[in-house]
């Protein structure tokens, strides 16, 4: 997803774009309805980046004005511009008929200008069939007595993006085997150490490059990654786990006072300690991880795909979660849960309260949540070349729409849309994400997502999630720079040091965090769903 190219991502001003036929709205007419008597509906859009083209230099979109009898007065607003957008939306309570990937259940909940959407499922049955396949994302944006207000987005074959990856050309120069164990990667650190393995004459590799800490919450890509090994289910990509809260068999806890993060930051500290990870490690920028764009020098990293790698990249492959301790079962060890959050989104149509043309919008939001606009508005048109519909469910995207990164077609993931299972897109571009992921398909096994993470629907109200987010900021604010100190070895962890670390986190707030999380996990065991 555009996550992994944030860096990409310049700061340009935000675009309008005015359908043409507009022109023909003159004075003295209803504002919401053309010359030719069809309803102009507007709608916005919020761009990742400033390389996709102009909205209505898709074919598709006159595509779709035609089916639904309406035309659209689009506005695009640039993922840099739209903090400041929606704040002026929502204070002036004037939003659009239409916002693609534009608010959130919370904006719902907190202003009352959007149009409740469970009551039209019989005129959206794109949508209806949409959660009948995926039950998750109606409960992600549905409320406990199941009403709803935002449409969410489903991404094709949409998967977790936190993998653990290890250079195999190294491994296979040494005549390593892949490691099962913390101590055995560690040999396999220190032969790529030692060894030279990039064969360049020169100790330049980098063992193992982490992601910074940061005084923030914990996500992509981060160093607790390694909390998998010990049994302990990460959801890097999202959900109060990145506040240091974790779910096991349905019981709420935190992994920030467990066992766990204590053996992962001895793991750490033993690494940093033997130069098997750089000094500075800890203040890199998820975005630039040293050494992996350039020349091969990093043997091993938490990252989402090979591609992170740029030129070196076919060396790399996910390395299946290693135990902890030899003495731990196969099944004993996890991976990352945050699948969920790579197939989902929950911020991706809203329709305005009371909206005028209310049937005509209920049939153009309909229409995108069809396969045939899902699959447009993400690839590109049919009618165009971008993408040739094979029947049968099949598609074909052109290798045009890839073949130059700084251009992108279409909405890509910000679409209104979902693949319904049956769809198979050829040349979507995706191998590279789904070979990363495959390899913990057997260790995904080991847990269950719903009661040994937290479930991608369970929310807390806005008051207490004021509460949580207080208590977490007082929570990093002191526990993040200690764990770096742990880490780097600065200082070392006692069973002293480690029982007053745990005791002030819990009275910072993270034991109230705990409770409060347990009541939203349990009141959402019985979110009413239809
Ligand atoms: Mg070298």
């Amino acid at each position: 997803m555009g996550l992994m190219k944030k860096k990409f991502l310049g700061a340009i001003a935000a675009v309008g774009a005015l359908s043409m036929v507009l022109a023909g709205c003159g004075a003295g007419e209803d504002a919401q309805t053309a010359s030719d008597g069809k309803p102009i509906i507007e709608v916005l859009v919020q761009y990742d980046s400033t390389n996709r083209k102009k909205i209505d230099t898709n074919k598709w979109i006159s595509d779709l004005e035609k089916d639904a009898g309406v035309h659209i007065k689009w506005t695009v607003v640039q993922q840099d511009a739209w903090g400041q957008k929606k704040s002026t939306l929502l204070a002036g309570g004037n939003v659009p008929q239409v916002s693609i990937r534009a608010f959130n259940p919370d904006d719902a909940t907190k202003f009352p200008y959007f149009e409740e959407l469970g009551q039209h499922l019989d005129k959206l049955p794109n949508l209806k069939a949409f959660f009948k396949e995926n039950p998750a994302a109606q409960r992600m944006v549905s409320d406990l007595n199941g009403k709803f207000y935002i449409g969410p987005a489903q991404f094709y074959e949409g998967k977790n993006s936190q993998h653990w990856m290890i250079n195999k050309t190294w491994l296979d120069k040494l005549g390593l085997q892949m490691p099962t164990t913390w101590d055995e990667l560690d040999k396999v650190l220190e032969a790529f150490k030692t060894q030279d393995p990039n064969g360049n004459g020169k100790a330049d590799e980098i063992p193992f490059n982490l992601n910074g800490i940061g005084t923030g919450t914990y996500g992509w890509w981060t160093p607790m990654l390694a909390l998998n090994s010990t049994g302990s289910v990460t959801q890097a990509q999202g959900g109060p786990w990145q506040q240091g809260i974790t779910v096991k068999d349905g019981k709420v806890g935190s992994w920030m006072t467990s066992d766990n993060l204590r053996q992962v930051i001895e793991w750490y500290s033993k690494l940093f300690g033997e130069g098997l990870i750089p000094k500075d490690a800890l203040s890199n920028d998820v975005d630039e991880l040293p050494g992996t764009e350039k020349d091969a020098t990093v043997g091993v990293a938490f990252t989402y795909n090979q591609d992170a790698f740029g030129t070196h990249g076919d060396e790399y492959v996910s390395m299946p979660t290693p135990k902890a301790d030899a003495s731990m079962a196969d099944s004993d060890v996890v991976w990352d849960a945050s699948g969920d959050y790579g197939k989902y989104e929950n911020y991706h149509l809203a329709i305005k309260k009371d909206a005028p043309n209310m049937d005509a919008v209920l049939k153009l939001v309909n229409l995108l949540y069809s396969e045939k606009y899902s699959v447009q508005q993400y690839y590109g048109g049919i009618s165009d070349g971008l993408v040739k519909d094979d029947g049968n469910h099949t598609y074909t995207v052109s290798d045009k729409v890839f073949a130059d990164t700084t251009v992108s077609y279409s909405l890509g993931q910000c679409f209104a849309g979902w693949f319904p299972n049956d769809v198979k897109i050829n040349g979507a571009n995706n191998e590279k994400s789904l070979a990363a992921d495959a390899v913990y398909d057997n260790i995904y096994k080991n847990y269950d997502k719903d009661k040994d993470a937290m479930p991608i629907w369970v929310k807390a109200d806005t008051a207490d999630q004021t509460t949580i987010s207080n208590n977490t900021t007082n929570i990093l604010n002191y526990a993040n720079p200690q764990i770096a100190k742990w880490m780097k070895g600065d200082e070392k962890i006692t069973d002293a040091s480690w029982q007053q670390f745990v005791d002030r986190v819990n009275k910072l707030g993270m034991e109230q965090n705990v409770q409060l999380w347990q009541k939203w996990y349990d009141k959402y065991q019985d979110q009413k769903v239809e």
